[in-house]
């Protein structure tokens, strides 16, 4: 399962945002993108996720093992996102969260071990807000995993975190992601989150080069 984005740009406004780049990301890679605020990170995510809205306008392909993403609709993508606040139903329990979006078969016994592989046993009957942010982070990033994402889209997933949870918390991520075997596109600002010899790329005045 591989990641494939062939001479892709991004226009807003009639200017160019992100000048025409092509990338391929391998599966379990993790590749990062860094660069400025408003250089066009999380666009560039939205356009991958299928979201991309006027007056945003993108060309170029997007490929998903050599199937063409152009055509499908962003909930027929199969494409897991995690945003840095991401919110959990709060009326929902732990474990109806996590439910949320999984294929039927097997739901509770997965849901069961998912959680106590993030060191969360116990906590599906819990509401979300009797968790510390930390937890919270876990249990929404095990929500986007047990979808069956086919690749996997974070935008600074670890800002939240205090520094001793991020360095955990990065650990459980890029494990889950390198098991599954799906290709990931990560946003952050912190270099201490990059995988150990993974790529990095830079976004800076529209341009996408190797940092
Ligand atoms: P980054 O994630 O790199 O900080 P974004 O992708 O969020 O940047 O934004 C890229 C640029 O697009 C910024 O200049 C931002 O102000 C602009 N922008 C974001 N959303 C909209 C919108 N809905 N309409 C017009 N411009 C937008
Ligand atoms: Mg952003």
């Amino acid at each position: 399962m591989a990641l494939t984005l062939e001479n892709v740009s991004i226009r807003l406004g009639g200017h160019a945002l992100i000048a025409p780049f092509s990338l391929s990301i391998a599966a379990g890679e993790t590749v990062t993108l860094m660069g400025p605020s408003g250089a066009g990170k999380s666009t560039l995510l939205s356009f991958i996720a299928g979201d991309l809205e006027p007056p945003f306008e993108a060309s170029g392909s997007l490929s998903l093992d050599g199937a063409d993403l152009a055509p499908l609709p962003p909930e027929r993508r199969r494409i897991g996102r995690l945003f840095q606040d991401d919110l959990l139903f709060p009326h929902l329990t732990v474990a109806e969260n996590l439910a949320f979006g999984m294929p039927r078969k097997n739901r509770a016994p997965r849901i069961a071990a998912a959680l106590a592989d993030a060191g969360l046993e116990g906590f599906g009957d819990r509401p979300p807000h009797t968790l510390s942010g930390g937890q919270r982070a876990r249990v929404a990033l095990l929500r986007a995993l047990l979808a069956g994402p086919r690749a996997m889209l974070l935008d600074e997933p670890f800002n939240k975190l205090d520094q001793e949870l991020r360095a955990a918390f990065r650990g459980f991520v890029f494990g889950h992601i390198a098991a599954e075997g799906i290709p990931c596109l990560m946003v952050t600002h912190d270099a201490a989150d990059v995988p150990e010899n993974g790529r990095v790329l830079l976004l800076k005045d529209t341009l996408v080069t190797h940092a």
